[in-house]
């Protein structure tokens, strides 16, 4: 019999963590029968009383089906999955939200095209996010066509946390030691084979959402730089083409006061100096953060590769 995990992170959720449990119950006792249940939850340092409906359940359920990690503080959704694949012992783990907004129903097309189809990682795309805000629609619309442009990654509009994947994926997502964990791009990273399963988007249950515009706003600069290094490159070239520019503007005023169209003065001779200064100061600036980057990509000590399958057995030669 395999067994699922299920990770959930918990910030103030004590009304959702019963409903959610619930509804998982359901599904595992009659869809999904064949195969044993076990969920994660961590509560990421919350104030309400998210542990005691926590541990509620575990003395109603039993150890071996609800299990729990509570953090000291609030470390933020990321390193509450992260905390939960840790402990997530199951052939496949799943990542779902606390509120409902992952359906659980939506596990069983899952589980049903893990087994059925050559996918390492099944993963639930949304589609129409009807109670989100105007403000939030064009922030993530924007955030991810822009993210997907100068990192090179391939997120996909309407992408979600929530999935379901196989053990060894949850291996290599645990092995980049990274501190500033940015979990889409860790996900696109890693690689494996993906495949994605859309749902109608649908309400919290309830509680209320704990993103504001500035944690997402933070959320997406931090994503920008732990996986780009694209900002960098692109000072160099604004400095490289202030260079240019202040090249050719001398060369204009030089023709212009040799054929006497306009005379020499000083202070062209300062602002073209500042001119060219400035943009020299700011290529370097670029190249030094150039190098600062491959020192940030490399203090990161990412494995060099990850290995989907493999027939060899036993040693390796080094
Ligand atoms: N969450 C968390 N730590 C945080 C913020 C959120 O563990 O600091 C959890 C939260 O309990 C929920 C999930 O992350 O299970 C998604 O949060 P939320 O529903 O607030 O985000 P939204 O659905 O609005 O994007
Ligand atoms: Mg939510």
């Amino acid at each position: 019999m395999k067994t699922i995990s299920i990770v959930i992170p918990c910030y103030n959720e004590a009304d959702c963590i019963k409903l959610v449990y619930n509804e998982l119950n359901k599904i595992f006792s009659s869809q999904l029968s064949q195969y044993q249940m076990q969920v994660l939850f961590v509560d990421d340092g919350s104030s309400d009383h998210t542990m005691r409906e926590i541990k509620d359940l575990t003395e109603q359920e039993g150890e071996e089906k609800v299990k729990y990690i509570s953090f000291s503080r609030n470390f933020g959704k990321e390193a509450a999955i992260y905390a939960g694949f840790e402990y997530a012992k199951g052939d496949y783990v799943a990542v779902m939200d606390a509120d409902l907004q992952h359906p659980p129903a939506l596990l069983i097309e899952m589980v049903n095209c893990m087994e059925k189809e050559d996918v390492d990682c099944v993963g639930a795309k949304r589609v129409a996010r009807n109670g989100d805000s105007f403000v939030r629609k064009v922030f993530s619309n924007v955030f991810f066509t822009v993210f997907n442009r100068i990192t090179g990654m391939n997120f996909v509009q309407g992408m979600t946390d929530y999935r379901l994947m196989k053990q060894k994926v949850v291996a290599s997502i645990l092995s980049l030691q990274e501190r500033e964990r940015f979990t889409k791009g860790i996900y696109s990273w890693i690689g494996f084979h993906i495949k994605w399963i859309e749902y109608k988007d649908v309400e919290r249950k309830a509680g209320e959402s704990k993103w504001s515009v500035r944690s997402l706003w933070n959320y997406a600069l931090s994503g920008v730089i732990a996986f780009a290094v694209v900002p960098l490159r692109g000072i160099i070239w604004g400095g490289m083409l202030g260079v240019l520019v202040s090249v050719i503007y001398g060369i204009q005023l030089f023709v212009h006061s040799v054929t006497g169209a306009r005379p020499w003065q000083d202070t062209t001779t300062i602002i073209l100096l500042l001119l060219f200064l400035g943009s020299v100061i700011i290529t370097i600036l670029g190249v030094i953060g150039e190098y600062l980057a491959r020192i940030y990509l490399e203090v990161k000590k990412r494995p060099i590769y990850i290995s989907r399958e493999s027939n060899i057995i036993g040693e390796k030669l080094i």
